[in-house]
């Protein structure tokens, strides 16, 4: 899995748009609101059950 995750949507003005850049590492700029914002994967927080 990359460190880069694929937004669907521009999560400041929703526009479907979105191109990758180059720099800074990660970004991805809204062609709708020329924002340039980064979306970086984390990890996973899986349901553990019931905690004994
Ligand atoms: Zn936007």
């Amino acid at each position: 899995m990359t460190e880069r995750a694929t937004p669907f949507y521009c999560p400041y003005c929703g526009d479907e748009d979105l191109r990758p850049q180059e720099e800074p590492s990660y970004s991805w700029l809204c062609s709708g609101c020329r924002r340039v914002f980064q979306v970086k994967f984390v990890g996973l927080n899986l349901p553990q059950g019931v905690k004994k």
